[in-house]
This record gives C-alpha cells, sequence and structure tokens, in this order.
C-alpha cells in the first residue's frame, strides 16, 4: 500500500499580450510556488483592503517555456511507473478553456514535439512491454466523452459520427459491492502504440467531428482516455490489472463570466454543476472523519470514483492563464488545486487470481508431481489400476479373507489406488454380506460351528464336559481292553 496526497502542479501557458504580474519559484526544498501580485485598487484616493499577493504551493511549477517532453518526464512518467507497477493512476487537467489543457494531455496539432500526455505516455508504456520479456502485457483502451451529463463511447466504430448525440451512450451501473461498471464502453484492444495512436486519432475525429461553432463540446465536456493494462509472469496464475485514467476536464470558467442565454447557459450549468460535485467530492476527502462522498451526484465523479479518492495515485495540473484579463479564473484554478492537494491517498496493487490460468497451473503441478512419484517408486502410474493389477489384489484379498489366523496382514505396498480399491471391494462384499446372513437367520439356526466361536457359552461348557467324559470313558475301555487280553493270556 502506498500512501500520499494527491500531487499538484502548475503549468502557465505562453502568451504575448500583456501578463499580470506574476512569479514562479521552484527552489525551495518543499516544493514550488506561484505568486501573483495585483495591484491595489484605489478608490476615491483611499487604499482598500484587498490582497496584493497571491501564493500558492505545488509540487513544481512550469513556467512558459517549459516544453511538453519536459512535461511528460515530470509529471506522467512517475503516474505511467505506477501503473506498470499495477497500481491506478489518474492524470486530470484543470483550468479555464483556452488554458492550454487539451494541448497538455494530447498535445498541438502541428508539431511532432507538440505531441501531449497521451501519445508520450503510451510510446513509454509499449517501449516499456518490448524491453521487458519477464511479464505478459494486455492492453485495452477506452475512450470517454461526458456532456450535459450524458456518456458517450468516442471509440465505437460501428458509428460515423456527425453529431455527439449518434455515439453510444454510455451510463453507469453499480454491481452489489458498489464497483462501477460502465455500460457501452468499448474497451479496444490496442497490440502495439500504433493500434493505441489509431485508436486515440479515432476518438478526437469523433469529437471534433461533433464540435460546431453551435455546440464546442470539447470545450464544454469532460474527455476520459483510460489505458487498462493487464500483467501477469508467465506461467503464472497472479494478475495484475491497472489503469490510467488521462483526462482532460470542461473548462472551469464561471457562468457569469461567460453571460449567454440559450443551449450554452444549459451547458455552462451542467459544467460548473460537475465541477462543482468535482469540487464537492474533493472537500470532502480532504475532510478528515467525513464518510459520505458524494461521488454519484455526477457522472464524472461516478466514473472518476475510484481514481480520485482512495485506491489510486493522482496528480492533478492547474491551467494557468496569466494574461490581465484572466487572472481571476487563475487564482480560482489555484485555490482549487490547493484543497485537491489535501486529500490523501491510499494505492492498492491491484491482483487477483485468474482461475482458468489456476487450473492450468495446477493440472502441470499434478503432472511434475506424477514423473516425480514414478521416479520414486520405479514404476509408470495411470490414473487406474490395470486389470491385471485388479486381480492380482483381490486374490490377495481372498487369501487374507480365508485365513483363520487374526495376526495375518495384507501387502499393498505405498499405493493408494490399491489401497483404496480394497476398501471398495471390501464394502462391496459388506453390503452384500448381510442380506445373506439376513436370508439364513430366517430359514435355520445358526450352524453348529459357530458354538466355537463362543468359548464361554453354556453350549462350549457342555461339550468339554463331554468330551471330558468320552476321554475317561476311553480310558476305562482302555484299561477294561488290556485286563480283558491279560486274562486271555492266563487262560
Ligand atoms: P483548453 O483545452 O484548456 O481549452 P487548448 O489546449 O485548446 O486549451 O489551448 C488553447 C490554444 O492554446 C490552442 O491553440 C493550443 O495549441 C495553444 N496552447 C496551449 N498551451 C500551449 C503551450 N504550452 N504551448 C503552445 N501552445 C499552447
Ligand atoms: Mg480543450
Amino acid at each position: 500500500m502506498v500512501k500520499q496526497t494527491i500531487q499538484i502542479f502548475a503549468r502557465v501557458k505562453p502568451t504575448n499580450k500583456t501578463t499580470a504580474v506574476y512569479s514562479v519559484d521552484n527552489e525551495e526544498q518543499s516544493g514550488g510556488s506561484l505568486e501573483f501580485i495585483l495591484p491595489r485598487d484605489l478608490a476615491d484616493g483611499f487604499i482598500n483592503n484587498k490582497r496584493e499577493s497571491y501564493r500558492f504551493r505545488f509540487q513544481k511549477v512550469f513556467d512558459q517555456t517549459v516544453n511538453q517532453e519536459e512535461i511528460f518526464e515530470a509529471i506522467a512518467k512517475p503516474v505511467a511507473d505506477t501503473v506498470l507497477a499495477g497500481y491506478n493512476g489518474t492524470i486530470f487537467a484543470y483550468g479555464q478553456t483556452g488554458s492550454g489543457k487539451t494541448f497538455t494531455i494530447t498535445g498541438g496539432p502541428e508539431r511532432y514535439s507538440d505531441r501531449g500526455i497521451i501519445p508520450r505516455t503510451l510510446s513509454y508504456l509499449y517501449q516499456h512491454f518490448s524491453r521487458d520479456s519477464s511479464m505478459v502485457y494486455t492492453t485495452h483502451i477506452s475512450y470517454l466523452e461526458i456532456y450535459n451529463e450524458v456518456g458517450y463511447d468516442l471509440l465505437d466504430p460501428r458509428h460515423e459520427a456527425s453529431n455527439l448525440e449518434d455515439l453510444p451512450k454510455v451510463t453507469i451501473m453499480e454491481d452489489p459491492e458498489q464497483n462501477i461498471h460502465l455500460k457501452n464502453l468499448s474497451l479496444q484492444p490496442s497490440a502495439n502504440e500504433e493500434d493505441a495512436l489509431n485508436l486515440l486519432f479515432l476518438g478526437d475525429t469523433n469529437r471534433m467531428i461533433a464540435e460546431t461553432p453551435m455546440n464546442q463540446a470539447s470545450t464544454r465536456s469532460h474527455c476520459i482516455f483510460t489505458i487498462h493494462l493487464c500483467s501477469r509472469e508467465p506461467g503464472s496464475a497472479t494478475l495484475r490489472r491497472s489503469k490510467l485514467h488521462l483526462v482532460d476536464l470542461a473548462g472551469s470558467e464561471r457562468v457569469g463570466k461567460t453571460g449567454v442565454g440559450g443551449q450554452t447557459l444549459t451547458e455552462a450549468k451542467y459544467i460548473n454543476l460537475s465541477l462543482h460535485y468535482l469540487e464537492q467530492v474533493i472537500t470532502a476527502l480532504s475532510e478528515k472523519n467525513r464518510s459520505h462522498i458524494p461521488y454519484r451526484n455526477s457522472m464524472m465523479t461516478s466514473v472518476l470514483r475510484d481514481s480520485l479518492g482512495g485506491n489510486c495515485m493522482t496528480t492533478m495540473i492547474a491551467m494557468v492563464s496569466v494574461d490581465k484579463r484572466n487572472v481571476d479564473e487563475s487564482i480560482s484554478t489555484c485555490r482549487f488545486a490547493q484543497r485537491v492537494a489535501m486529500i490523501k491517498n491510499e494505492a492498492l496493487l491491484n491482483e487477483e487470481l485468474d482461475p482458468s490460468l489456476l487450473i492450468i497451473r495446477l493440472k502441470k503441478e499434478i503432472q511434475g508431481l506424477k514423473e516425480e512419484l514414478a521416479m520414486v517408486t520405479g514404476e509408470q502410474r495411470s490414473d487406474d489400476l490395470t486389470q491385471e493389477e485388479i486381480q492380482r489384489i483381490e486374490d490377495q484379498l481372498k487369501v487374507f479373507l480365508d485365513d483363520p489366523d487374526p495376526e495375518v496382514t495384507l501387502e499393498l505396498g505405498p499405493d493408494m489406488r490399491k489401497i483404496q480399491h480394497c476398501f471398495s471391494f471390501l464394502k462391496a462384499r459388506l453390503r452384500e454380506e448381510p442380506s445373506t446372513q439376513k436370508g439364513a437367520d430366517d430359514i435355520s439356526p445358526r450352524p453348529s460351528s459357530s458354538l466355537t466361536d463362543r468359548p464361554d457359552s453354556q453350549a462350549n461348557r457342555e461339550l468339554l464336559k463331554l468330551k471330558d467324559m468320552l476321554t475317561q470313558r476311553d480310558n476305562e475301555i482302555s484299561i477294561l481292553h488290556s485286563n480283558y487280553i491279560a486274562l486271555l493270556s492266563v487262560v
């Protein structure tokens, strides 16, 4: 079990507009900090109480010049490593629309070097798989978009989406153990990096086609790209399953600022509502002794349930714009990140036994033990006794049973099959016995020979008496006989 708080990083988007005064400090031992300095408001000639400095702590702050490679190395690689070790991992990008969430998570379309966390992580994982021959890895990909509280499968290949609504709707199911299952979200196998990148491309295309100027879904929806990893040692029945969620959240801007009506307002209500629920969950998780966590309030918090608190290594990137007009939003993004940083997670290794693999392993073990036995006993054993062996045992048994000597033994050798056969044979005999004995009792009295079996009985004593008398008589006769011979010789 690994205990740690959610890691928070900040990334400042490059800009050539006038920026607010801000400073980045990564020299501190305990991490980095980002500070905004706002001019004091001068109203009616006197200074009001508005704070002028806002300072936020992060694990590290990445300023405007930091490139995608550095972001991957510092943020995503450690999470990918824990996923390879069998834990769940989540990276989510939070910030207002235009702050660089999609650029950071997926990448920019123009240059290869603009590739974001998803393609770089895929490349890193598949490189690891090909180098590590001590494990067998299987990977599946899913790509979910949540828009107005409805989930859509971006990877469903049957659909040529012209509208987001044309994609299959994903619904949440909860099993009795309160595990979340997503119905209709396809898990696409991806054997190599190319397959995985094609799936990412397919998902992003569906995401873009569905988006029109009227329906700018991508800034108003949450996208969750998930890599499902399964690993095991060759021949082992222990499976390790882990998931890596890479989450591009909807824009975090407040409704008031967008200030539009109609559909956009509904969307904004939903985005803000689900981010509001995310915030509630995060606040609840960061409070000690809170037993109820309101995961169920929104689809996003339900999906990320096992990835926010609890069993996960979670990392958040706060996307910050330092343009003057965006500072308010950037400060609220940083505030949110500070609350997220208070959540402690306990990541557990996801190990389980695969019954079919277990059976294969046990069969192998049995075969091995049989061979060992054959080596020790010097004879090859099959599962069943041969007809000859059975005949020999039954002959032995008959001799054993017919021998009146109570001390007689039956030599079978250290072979459970023979011992079992004897028991079965005796059982069969015993089951026959009562019926024959009962029949005999009905027809005639016990045979006289049975008297000798009971030396203490009355009859036996009588018999002994008679025997004595007989011997006495014999003696008398022989005396008489010898006297008679003697008399004859005198005569
Ligand atoms: P979001 O997803 O948060 O709405 P985007 O990622 O779409 O924001 O970024 C808005 C624009 O800014 C895009 O054109 C993107 O290419 C550009 N951009 C964002 N971050 C960077 C960066 N670090 N370097 C270069 N361009 C960036
Ligand atoms: Mg975006």
